[in-house]
């Protein structure tokens, strides 16, 4: 975004305005983050803002102020119509196709309002008439950060927004571990716990509110683990039986690929997940160096995200989407071995 853009914006958001936030599908903490920071923000300014995600999200993300406002698209897509109907200013945070909100691509497609897209995936779609895409950076919460400081106004940043920015940067870098995390992600973090974010209680709020039963799964995932030394790859499955056995709640799978490429040696690690309801097998890929999971997931998963993190899915069985992906590893054992 040039000055030129932000000078429009300013302009822009300097009277009230009716403003939709959304974000994408199977909202994660980022995504939960971003779209609040950016809400709280915009009603100390007086606009008429609405966040509205596609579907719901988990609970261990339901204590972020303002969460209980959110309308989710599933359960209230009337109210959602008229509201993005209205809307004169969209703004579409943490994803940058518009597919990826589900049903309510149509919509947004729709839709006449000025489009505002901040993200920091990979190959934005050219939607919206004002883009500020970085894939360098850690999270859409980090992103959101930086738009104020463009907009000279991190002064308006009380604890509130702090607390769901730092949410989404939390989330998003693996708890400041992963190679997206900079020295600006830590200075934005101490700028956020300056302002009020309470980090020992958010760290708390999202990692340790475990139930019995989601320990229990991901006890099952990793009995599941199989590791193939060949290909520094490892990967994981869960089936609908397995998940009903253990009372599956949304979210209880987060973070669980994550063990596979924490196996010394292994670089490229799945995780399998069977959704009977929508009968697709959803895919989690997550890798490190240079194979990219994001090709990885567009070539053949019907997926994207970032180099290191991206999802997908399948419409084969669980079983015929593991073949498949055993099948295609020689294909990137280059990429696989070159770390
Ligand atoms: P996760 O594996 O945690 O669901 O997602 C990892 C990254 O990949 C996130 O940035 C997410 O937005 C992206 N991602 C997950 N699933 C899909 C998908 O089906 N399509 C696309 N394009 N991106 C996805
Ligand atoms: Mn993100």
């Amino acid at each position: 975004m040039n000055s030129q853009e932000i000078e429009g914006l300013k302009q822009l958001l300097s009277t009230s305005k009716k403003i939709v936030i959304v974000s994408h599908l199977n909202p994660d903490g980022d995504a939960v983050g971003s779209t609040l920071a950016l809400y709280h923000y915009l009603l100390k300014y007086n606009h008429d803002t609405t966040v509205i995600l596609p579907n719901n999200f988990p609970n261990f993300l339901k204590w972020i102020p303002g969460a209980d406002n959110i309308l989710i698209y599933d359960y209230l897509s009337d109210v959602s119509n008229v509201k993005i109907k209205e809307a004169e200013v969209i703004f579409t945070l943490d994803f940058n196709a518009l597919h990826r909100t589900g049903n309510m691509e149509k919509p947004l497609k729709e839709s006449q309002a000025l489009k505002i897209m901040i993200d920091h995936h990979q190959t934005p779609e050219g939607y919206a008439n004002f883009t500020f895409s970085d894939v360098s950076m850690s999270s859409t919460c980090e992103m959101i950060y930086h738009f104020l400081d463009m907009l000279k106004d991190t002064d308006s940043i009380d604890s509130t927004i702090a607390t769901c920015l730092y949410v989404g940067i939390m989330t998003d870098t693996g708890s400041f571990k992963f190679d997206c995390t900079s020295s600006t992600t830590h200075h934005i973090i101490a700028q956020l716990i300056d302002k009020g974010a309470n980090n020992s209680e958010i760290h708390n709020f999202v990692y340790d509110t475990n139930s019995y039963e989601r320990l229990q799964l991901l006890g099952c995932a990793l009995k599941n683990l199989k590791v193939l030394p060949e290909y520094r790859t490892a990967y994981t499955s869960l089936s609908q039986k397995e998940l009903n056995r253990f009372n599956y709640k949304k979210g209880d799978t987060e973070g669980v690929v994550n063990y596979g490429l924490s196996i010394d040696n292994v670089v490229l690690a799945a995780i399998f997940i069977e959704d009977s309801q929508e009968g697709i097998i959803k895919i989690s890929l997550r890798s490190k160096g240079q194979l990219s999971v994001n090709e990885l997931s567009r070539d053949h998963f019907n997926g994207g995200g970032h180099n290191n993190a991206a999802g997908g899915k399948s419409y084969l069985s669980l079983k015929d989407t593991i073949e498949k992906f055993i099948s295609i590893l020689p294909s990137y054992k280059k990429a696989l071995n070159n770390e």
